[in-house]
């Protein structure tokens, strides 16, 4: 099979990604989630006209020529409306939050009044009428669209759908990536290796990643070399949206990623891709599920997740992808020309007082390099057959996001 371009490899990996349904969850889970449908405030907010002072409700035309003596007639306190009315010469003690008497329409706050017995002094006029109240619906009115469909709850966005009255948000279902690490070679962190193994550390990041993307990351554990395991362990992927393996998936005697997961059904769309890192990726359907066979390395493995998993991961939540809001830098330090595959270049990002972002490229580009990967911003695109670039010159890049 011959390299597959980059383009063609990401349009195959997200053609078949579609939109997941809706689900309900309560305020306390949404965080994060994608809301799935636009919301209407089901509350007026404020509901009624309301005190934003400590002070004296009173009418405006009684205090127009301050100083004036009033009578109090009552209090209101936030949830205990005062159910009288306000007439000439009246004042009803109020409170932050309360809802204005009939009859008032303005606050005088309490650090301009003197209190003697049942009368008020009020020593200075406000500035206008109305002053120190909160009209009704200042905030929304029911029925109002305040969060539409698509938008990534945060902390505001579920405080106002709080206030908006909705105990529960309408989400996207978070996309299942099942991960499947596979190596003999491999102990997992905080054990004693031998002398001939490695960390596992893909899994973790991976997990990481899906998490940071939306997504319900399912660590199916280590499978070994060896069909038996890769068998048993890979069968219990198949529930997935997306099924990601890594590891195994060149072309050496113990890379079985393709055979086995053939016999448990997976129909290849590609293997191998015109990149670097992560030439020896694999594409297809298994089931309902996609499945993503990337390389062990840990670089690679991790760009292929930023580069291909994250928008499929973005189409099943209904996101726009990186592809809709593509980004550039210029370049910071010379590139030599490229040759036939895409290089995504782990690079740090500086901005100058202009806000014009600069990406330049780590002179070591391994793909075991994990110490470099941590200190970049972005992945500087080279695209097959660049020339040599000078700095200055532009080229796309493609942050990370974590
Ligand atoms: P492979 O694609 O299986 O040939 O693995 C390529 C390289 O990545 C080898 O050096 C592996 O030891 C390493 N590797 C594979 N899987 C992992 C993993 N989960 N964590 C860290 N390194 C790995
Ligand atoms: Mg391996």
């Amino acid at each position: 099979m011959s390299l597959l371009p980059v383009s063609e490899a990401l349009e195959r990996t997200q053609r078949d990604c579609r939109v997941l349904e809706t689900e309900q969850v309560a305020l306390p889970d949404a965080m994060r989630r994608i809301l799935a449908a636009d919301l209407p405030a089901r509350f007026t907010q404020p509901a009624f006209d309301a005190s934003s002072m400590d002070g004296y409700a009173v009418r405006a035309a009684d205090v127009a020529d301050a100083p004036a003596k009033l009578k109090v007639i009552g209090e209101a306190p936030a949830g205990h409306a005062f159910e009288g009315k306000v007439e000439a010469g009246e004042a009803v003690r109020i409170f932050t939050g309360a809802p204005v008497p009939e009859g008032a329409d303005t606050v005088i706050m309490q650090e301009v009044t003197v209190r003697e017995g049942d009368r008020v002094m009020i020593g200075q006029s406000p500035p206008k009428p109305r002053h120190f109240v909160r009209p009704r619906g200042l905030d929304f009115c029911e029925g109002d669209i305040l969060l539409h469909q698509g938008r990534r709850l945060g902390p505001r966005e579920i405080g106002l759908a709080a206030a908006m009255n909705h105990a529960e948000l309408p989400v996207r279902r978070k996309p299942k990536v099942a991960i499947l690490a596979t190596g003999d070679e491999l102990v997992f962190p905080g054990q004693t290796p031998r002398p001939d193994q490695i960390i596992a550390s893909n899994s973790f990041a991976l997990a990481a990643l899906v998490t940071a993307f939306g997504g319900d990351p399912v660590d199916l554990g280590l499978a070994r070399d060896n069909r038996a395991s890769l068998i048993e362990m890979g069968s219990r992927a198949l529930e997935a949206d997306i099924i990601v393996t890594s590891g195994g998936a060149s072309v050496g005697d113990h890379d079985l990623v393709i055979d086995v997961f053939e016999e448990l059904g997976l129909k290849v769309d590609f293997w191998k891709v015109a990149q670097r890192p992560g030439k020896p990726m694999i594409f297809g359907h298994l089931g309902k599920s996609l499945f993503l066979g990337l390389p062990g390395n840990p670089v690679s493995s991790l760009v292929c997740a930023r580069v291909y998993l994250k928008p499929m991961i973005d189409a099943m939540l209904g996101l726009p992808g990186d592809a809709d809001h593509p980004e550039e830098a210029l370049i910071g330090a010379p590139l030599p020309a490229n040759d036939e595959r895409q290089d995504f270049l782990r690079a740090a990002l500086s901005k100058d007082e202009n806000g014009q972002l600069t990406a330049t490229a780590f002179g070591k580009q391994d793909s075991s390099m994990m110490n470099i990967l941590a200190r970049a911003d972005c992945l500087l695109i080279r695209p097959p057959q660049a020339p040599a670039s000078k700095p200055g010159e532009r080229a796309r890049i493609l942050r990370f996001h974590f």
